[in-house]
């Protein structure tokens, strides 16, 4: 399958139209495109001033509380062990950034965008979010900066997420409930791609994941970029070379995104991206894009999408709110047809097991969304040398979601 492109130029996409191969672009009403192109040539100007990237990083630092540790799982690294042959069982490590400030990475990109917004000039910001967690990260931000910040919610989400409509509300934000379609994730983007358009003026529409229309699936993926980057340098302290596999879990796919893409021009570095399985891909109960979908128009882009034979969006299933998006950043759809990323799946229940499993062994609640990516851990590490090394984006905390769990496991809270 790697034949499609020369060797180690799978760090060379977007092209300038923002496509991935045949993914991507944008596909945008064309009251939207000049809103697209401002934010293009802002991103693009911005880059190339050290002072931007200076103080994007000084706000890492000092407020999220980058960088995050590299932790050599041992105790799940004997479990896997345990159950191995002889001179099998990889090394596990974690990439902690549920440490972030506001438990998980999606603040790193929030911040690069506030910055980003502040520059143009905008004076308000609106966001999209799913279970609540990119809603959070937004408007920590826009307090920090004193921002007005709008959120659009699925109707369905915010009684699924009351705690997080609360800390939105404590940091000064408004929640709009969406209750178009069936009221959750996509259609809260909808509904954002919408009122961004009627509020051209003064508005930033800060996007949560590796998704939307060119530039967005680049720029979140660039900012989201610093966790692969601290992981090389923190690998070569510890082990003294590169990694052998990356894992991380896919909802939209940034946090993978950030994880792999310092690496992709790597070829001995193995990635896999886990999906939600749900109840299992062969049900019509999971939010495996990849897996299970196949490419058309969504949110601007051209990419993997849940859909029927009509061409109509699935609703995702994952036992994780923030894994059940339908579609998945086009850059995934590119390396999946390359070949150069493998993506998998775990089910429902055995995230559920790996996060029990994590938090007895470990001591680290973990979020549902990585927990799928260690339940896939668990699955290969032990099939691999001992002397693999393997890391594991552990990109959010689970204090979220305790009350899920707690519900699944039969405990009345
Ligand atoms: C939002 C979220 C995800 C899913 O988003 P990606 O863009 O795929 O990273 C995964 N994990 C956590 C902890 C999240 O908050």
């Amino acid at each position: 399958m790697n034949q499609l492109l020369k060797p180690n130029t799978y760090k060379s996409g977007p092209d300038s139209a923002g496509r991935f191969g045949g993914f991507g672009g944008r596909y945008v009403a064309e009251t939207l495109m000049p809103l697209i192109l401002e934010v293009e040539a802002a991103y693009a100007k911005a880059k190339a001033d050290p002072t931007f990237d200076a103080e994007w990083r000084r706000l890492l630092k000092d407020y999220v509380g980058r960088p995050s540790p590299l932790w050599s799982a041992e105790r799940i690294t004997e479990h896997c062990r345990a159950s191995a042959e002889p001179g099998k069982g990889a090394k596990v490590y974690f990439k902690r950034d549920e440490l972030n400030h506001t438990g998980a990475h999606k603040i790193n990109a929030v911040l690069g965008q506030i910055l980003l917004a502040k520059r143009m000039g905008k004076k308000r910001i609106i966001a999209e979010t799913g279970a609540g967690q990119h809603g959070v990260a937004t408007a920590t931000a826009c307090a920090l900066f004193n921002l007005p910040c709008t959120v659009f919610m699925g109707a369905t989400d915010v009684e699924r997420q009351q705690p997080n409509v609360f800390r939105m509300k404590l940091l000064g934000a408004e929640v709009i409930a969406v209750t178009s379609g069936a009221a959750t994730l996509k259609d809260a983007m909808n509904e954002a791609l919408r009122h961004w358009v009627a509020n051209v003026e003064d508005t930033y529409y800060c996007i949560g994941t590796v998704a939307g229309p060119h530039p967005y699936p680049m720029m979140v993926r660039d900012f989201q970029s610093v966790i692969g980057e601290e992981t090389r340098v923190q690998m070569q302290e510890a082990e003294g070379r590169l990694p052998d596999v990356l894992v991380a879990a896919i909802g939209g796919g940034s946090n993978a995104m950030g994880l792999f893409y310092p690496f992709l021009d790597d070829p001995s570095v193995r990635m896999l991206g886990v999906e939600a399985g749900g109840h299992g891909v062969d049900t019509p109960e999971h939010a495996a894009s990849l897996t299970g979908g196949r490419p058309g128009v969504l949110h601007g882009n051209r990419t993997y999408l849940l859909q029927d034979e009509n061409g109509q969006i699935l609703e995702g299933h994952s036992i994780s709110a923030g894994l059940d998006y339908p579609g998945v950043g086009p850059e995934h759809s590119w390396l999946h047809e390359l070949g150069r990323v493998e993506y998998v799946n775990a089910t429902d229940k055995e995230a559920l097991d790996a996060f029990q499993l994590c938090s007895k062994l470990e001591g680290i609640i973990p979020a549902l969304e990585p927990a799928h990516a260690l339940a896939h851990v668990l699955k290969v590490a032990p099939t691999l040398p001992a002397e693999t090394l393997i890391v594991m984006n552990m990109c959010g905390r689970g204090d979220k979601d305790i009350f899920t769990v707690a519900g699944h496991l039969g405990v009345k809270l």
